[in-house]
This record gives C-alpha cells, sequence and structure tokens, in this order.
C-alpha cells in the first residue's frame, strides 16, 4: 500500500537534491571544521556557502545565522539568551497558542519568579495586539511569538508586532519554524530580533536548526565549549545537517511560488470537499491568514484518534490536534485557546501537505475519509447524547 502523508507540519521526507549532496560528507569529507589542516578546511567552506544559502532565504546577512540542533534549541537559546542579556527586566510576553518549545520554557520562568504574559486568541486563532501594546512596558525583556501556528496554519502578524516591540524597546523572537519555506521572508526589511526555524520541516534532516540573530541584539550564549558559530553556540557542528540545510533553504526558496499555487490549491481542493461531503465538521483556524498547506477540520462527535487509525488502515498519515497524556484524552492547548468546543476539539484531524503530495493523493483521501466519518459516528456514544 502507498503512502499519503500529509504530516508535512509534523517533519518532512529529505529532499533528493538535499540527500545528493550530504552524502560524502559522512565517508569522503569528513573532517572537523575547526581543524588546520586543508582536510578540515574545505569542510569550514561548506558551512559557510550553507550560511549564506540560509541568508539568502531569510533575507539577513550570513553573520546573523546561528546554526543549532533544531527548533527546540533555538526557541530555548533565544528566549533565555535574551533575559540573561537583561537581568534587570523580569517580564515575558507570549501566547497561549505557542509551541510546547516555548511554552514549557515560559512557564518555568513563571517558576523562577518571571512575570510571563500569555496573550489570548479569538474564536479564528488571531491576536488581539491591543492586550499585547497593554502589557509592553519598560520591565518586559523579550516578547515571543510564534509566526505561524502548527496546528490550524494561523498566521500571526510579525511584521507588525515586531513594530511595536522595537518602539518599546523590547527583544522580539518569532518562532518561525512552521513559516519558513511556505511563506516569503525577508528580515532586512523586518524589526524581528531573533527568528527560530528548523530543518526537519523543510526537507532537510532532523537534529538542524537555525536562530536568526538581528546584529546588535545582546543574547547571552547557553551552550559552552569551544568557539564554533563565533562564540554564540558550542559544539562541533552538525556539518551533514548544516550542508543540507543550506541546500533545502535554495530549494525552499526556488519552490516558493509552487507552496502557494499547488500546494495552495491541493490543500484547498481537499479542504473544500471534506467540507462540503462531510456533516458537522468546521474548519479551525484563520481562513483569511492562514499556512497555504495546513487545514485543521474538526468533526463533531467523533475521536480524532479513531478517525487517525481508520485512515491509516488506508496508508494515510495525518495528525490529531489531541494529545494522550497519562492516560486521557487531552484535546490540543490551541484549539482550547479558540474556544473550539469539547465535542469539536475531540475529533480535530490535521492536514499538511508539502510540494511532493499530487491530485490522486487528495482525491483518495476525498474517497476514504467521508465513509469513514459516517462510520464512527454510528458507533460513537456522543451522537446519541448530542442530537
Ligand atoms: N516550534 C514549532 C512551531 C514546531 O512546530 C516545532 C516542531 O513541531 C518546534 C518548534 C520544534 O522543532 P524541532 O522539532 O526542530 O525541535
Amino acid at each position: 500500500m502507498k503512502t499519503v502523508y500529509f504530516d508535512n507540519n509534523a517533519t518532512t521526507r529529505v529532499a533528493d537534491e538535499v540527500i545528493e549532496e550530504i552524502k560524502p560528507l559522512f565517508c569522503e569529507l569528513y573532517g572537523n571544521p575547526s581543524s588546520m589542516h586543508t582536510f578540515g578546511g574545505q569542510i569550514g567552506r561548506r558551512i559557510r556557502e550553507a550560511r549564506e544559502q540560509a541568508a539568502a532565504l531569510l533575507g539577513c546577512d550570513a553573520s546573523e545565522i546561528i546554526f543549532t540542533s533544531g527548533g527546540t534549541e533555538s526557541d530555548n537559546m533565544a528566549i533565555k539568551g535574551a533575559l540573561a542579556a537583561a537581568p534587570h527586566k523580569r517580564k515575558v510576553i507570549t501566547s497561549r497558542v505557542e509551541h510546547p518549545a516555548v511554552l514549557a520554557v515560559c512557564r518555568e520562568l513563571d517558576n523562577q519568579g518571571y512575570t510571563v504574559v500569555e496573550l489570548s486568541v479569538d474564536k479564528q486563532g488571531r491576536l488581539d495586539l491591543a492586550e499585547l501594546e497593554e502589557h509592553l512596558d519598560e520591565n518586559t525583556a523579550v516578547v515571543t511569538i510564534m509566526y505561524a501556528n502548527n496546528e490550524t496554519g494561523t498566521m500571526f502578524p510579525i511584521d507588525r508586532i515586531a513594530q511595536m516591540t522595537a518602539a518599546k524597546g523590547v527583544v522580539f523572537h518569532t518562532d518561525a519554524v512552521q513559516a519558513v519555506g511556505k511563506i516569503p521572508l525577508n528580515l532586512s526589511r523586518s524589526s524581528i530580533d531573533l527568528l527560530s526555524l528548523s530543518g526537519h520541516k523543510l526537507h532537510a534532516p532532523k537534529g538542524v536548526g537555525i536562530l536568526y540573530i538581528r546584529k546588535g541584539t545582546r543574547l547571552v550564549p547557553f551552550m559552552l565549549g569551544g568557539h564554533q558559530e563565533a562564540g554564540r553556540r558550542a559544539g562541533t557542528e552538525n556539518v551533514p545537517g548544516i550542508v543540507g540545510l543550506g541546500r533545502a533553504c535554495e530549494l525552499a526558496a526556488a519552490h516558493l511560488d509552487e507552496e502557494n499555487t499547488k500546494v495552495k490549491r491541493l490543500r484547498d481542493r481537499l479542504e473544500k470537499a471534506i467540507l462540503k461531503k462531510c456533516p458537522d465538521c468546521r474548519l479551525n483556524g484563520d481562513p483569511a491568514n492562514r499556512l497555504p498547506n495546513t487545514c485543521n477540520i474538526s468533526f463533531e462527535f467523533v475521536e480524532g484518534e479513531a478517525i487517525l487509525l481508520m485512515l491509516d488502515k488506508y496508508g494515510i498519515c495525518a495528525s490529531s490536534g489531541s494529545a494522550c497524556t497519562s492516560g486521557s484524552l487531552e484535546p490540543s492547548h490551541v484549539l482550547r485557546a479558540m474556544g473550539v468546543p469539547f465535542t469539536a476539539a475531540h475529533g480535530s484531524i490535521r492536514f499538511s501537505l508539502s510540494r511532493y503530495n499530487t491530485q490522486e493523493e487528495v482525491d483518495y483521501t476525498i474517497e476514504k475519509l467521508p465513509p469513514i466519518i459516517s462510520k464512527l459516528r454510528e458507533l460513537s456514544p456522543f451522537v446519541v447524547k448530542a442530537r
């Protein structure tokens, strides 16, 4: 059975061009870039090239790129590093719908006595900028707000937020793990100070990421050791990961138009058909400001996990908005923050596409999904109670 992969916000397949690029780095060009000899030196050149490729995608200077182990490390480094650089400021502002790589850090800071403000979102997952304005003050060390939500694809007005923080002299970090490669970015024209991205979300290998640090932004490093990454992130470089990420950034730039045409057209075709063919379902997220590849739909009165298991029988991979924690099914914190009703939040499914998906895969899913929903509703105790 063929796999139909609609879980690209979880991770992506590594592009063939990336694999070709990194293969020699395992057994031919395996030197340490910090070595004095020519063998190692040529690896240093490959890292410099990757930095240039990433900078071209982001519209920034190569010196503003720090390679990390992924989105989680970049988020941790940005928030903790900015706080350590401004020890007299004790306030952090974030949103209720961030990824755990940001929320867990903020909650730890809360336990340590920092004031942590979690901004709320409306029914479509949108932020209220007046609430942000109200909380921004001279005690605020850092504002950390994601570029696009991993569950719903909702995009926040990041450039506007960056202007607001810049006006107050507050450092602004954005977790752009889901946005990079899907929408155009030009950091040289924005006031964003810190931006995280992750290689495995844009067809590079897992275990590599970037923290963009705008020139002049003060950040205390938290990985101490050697002098790699200009002393800002110690540790021997993940050379294949970095070189692969550089190539993936180059490919992402070349495929950006395709994201907004082919991928979006496929996503829209899937979404429209599901909403039409399945009664009692609703779209989660902001239809006007959404990543072109993401669609999150709630099917009332059915369990998301049951839908996933039945899709899996047909080789269709998607993901649910619920996380199974300590034996109880907790609906996603993102959907809860948006006020999605319990019965809908439990039955939410995220489809996230990539440039490797085809119309045949979309049509196959459109054929298989509606009977799955009808069948599960026939078995559901919720339907009897709710209707
Ligand atoms: N931030 C967001 C929005 C994500 O979606 C993810 C991964 O799902 C991360 C951070 C973590 O990135 P990584 O898996 O590279 O640590």
